[in-house]
């Protein structure tokens, strides 16, 4: 991710100002991050040293609701990054109605360096050294890129004991048996599918006619794959980061998905029980991937994969961004001009924190849901929010992303007008009420 990250951030949010129908104000309020923090975070390491890590925690807006956002473990985490990263959560917990603003954090360090140990010591030290930012209702982290539900488990702990009480609800994505929700396992992948399944009957889909290409095989790109197999479509090509498969008959996704949990491989795989055996298929690069003829293309691996080189060879007349950022600025503008639909990464994705707020809920509620609850409340708000927005695209002329950010800030700026605007204090007789 680039330095200036954040202000490509910002331009989204002036190119989606046109298409919303906010005051002006509110759009300036929305240009600067609300607080920031950073935080240093003495270690004591495996040998007896002491390193000290950086961390950061930004609360970009809460006007809506208290901030949420993740925690992300790199060498290359940033101040601007961390506060893009808010940003967008900020626009995507709005564009999906929850009621949150948008947050983030980041500690800059390579974790893979450290040991499991250095690890609990260094995300306990985390929590320390911001308990006093975050809060249930305050700012609610998550996990990241190199986090996960045990990390989170221990932040909650940590949390736990500084407070001197048990709270939950300060951090999601924990493991169940410490207060995680069911159904968060799987929630991105099946956000993703739920917008595919809205499409499917606007377009009036045969899913056995329909090729899929899954770039990225991990969590996200398993779930979205493996459900939509089940419902028949076919998934011709899957990759991770050694490389791609592709098979024009479609793949038994489970099968892949057996292996690739036991031989940490994609391989073409038919399997009966524990029992695989090799099928008939290509191997491909990722490269070749995205520019197959099918008819869904989902990058669920990294950002910046569609760039200005290869966006004019994409040949999906669809693609759902399920990774974040997969597809640059300026690809964007050669697939929207190619009739490219885009399914953006703040609707495509959206599932993980809409099932994170789930789990809040429950939390403070000390009340639990079944997986088929989750399952079906996640649907309700994925295919609403997908028709409003499909909705938009037939009554304006724009893509769906910019009128994804446009309806996320609709709803922004309406709360933030509600405080009162320059127009409301201008006016001489105020309202006494
Ligand atoms: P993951 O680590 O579980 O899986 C990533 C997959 O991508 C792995 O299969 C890896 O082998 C593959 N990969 C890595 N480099 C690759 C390359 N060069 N080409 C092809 N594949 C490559 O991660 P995840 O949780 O599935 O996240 C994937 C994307 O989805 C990320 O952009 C993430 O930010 C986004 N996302 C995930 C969630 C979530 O809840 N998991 C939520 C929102 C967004």
């Amino acid at each position: 991710m680039s330095e200036n990250i954040f202000d490509d951030a910002i331009k989204r949010l002036d190119a989606a100002f046109k298409y919303a129908k906010i005051d002006p104000e509110a759009l300036e309020k929305l240009k600067f991050a609300k607080t920031t923090l950073e935080v240093s975070i003495p270690v004591r390491m495996d040998d007896g040293s002491l390193n000290v890590y950086t961390g950061y925690r930004v609360r970009y807006d809460d006007t809506r609701g208290p901030t949420k956002g993740g925690i992300r473990y790199h060498p290359n985490v940033s101040l601007p990054e961390v506060k893009a990263l808010a940003f967008w959560m900020t626009f995507k917990c709005a564009l999906v109605g929850i009621p949150y603003g948008g947050g983030k954090g980041g500690i800059i360090v390579d974790p893979k360096t450290l040991s499991r140990l250095e690890v609990e010591r260094l995300s306990r030290g985390y929590i320390a050294s911001i308990a006093d930012f975050i809060g249930p209702d305050t700012d609610i982290p998550a996990p990241d890129v190199y986090t996960n539900a045990r990390i989170m488990g221990w932040m909650m702990d940590e949390y736990s004991k500084i407070k001197r009480q048990r709270t939950p609800a300060i951090i999601t994505g924990k493991p169940i048996p410490l207060g995680g929700s069911l159904g968060r396992e799987d929630a991105t992948g099946r956000g993703a599918y739920y917008c595919i399944k809205e499409l499917e009957k606007r377009r009036g889909w045969n899913p056995s006619d329909i090729t899929v290409a899954v770039q990225g095989f991990g969590n996200a790109g398993q779930h979205v794959a493996a459900l939509l197999h089940r419902d028949g479509y076919r998934i011709v090509a899957v990759s991770d980061s050694r490389g791609a498969i592709y098979r024009k008959e479609g793949f038994d996704i489970p099968s892949i998905i057996h292996s690739k949990n036991s031989t940490k491989r994609v391989q073409a795989v038919y399997c009966e029980g524990s029992v695989c055996e090799m099928v008939e298929a290509s191997t491909i690069t990722n490269e070749d991937l995205l520019e197959l003829d099918v008819d869904i293309l989902i990058p669920a691996a990294l950002e910046n994969v569609i760039t200005e080189e290869n966006a004019a060879k994409i040949k999906a007349p669809v693609v759902v961004e399920v990774a974040n950022g997969p597809v640059t600025a300026d690809a964007d503008e050669i697939l929207v001009k190619n009739d490219i639909l885009v399914i953006p990464d703040i609707l495509a994705n959206a599932g993980g924190v809409v099932v994170s707020y789930f789990e809040w809920v429950q939390n403070k509620a000390g009340y639990y849901w079944t997986e088929e609850e989750v399952h079906q409340r996640l649907q309700t708000i994925m295919s609403r929010e997908f028709n409003v927005i499909f909705e938009r695209m037939s009554e304006e002329d724009a893509d769906m992303r910019t009128l994804s950010y446009a309806h996320a800030l609709d709803r922004i700026g309406k709360a933030i007008s509600a405080q009162g605007t320059y127009s409301y204090f201008s006016e001489e007789e105020m309202e006494t009420a």
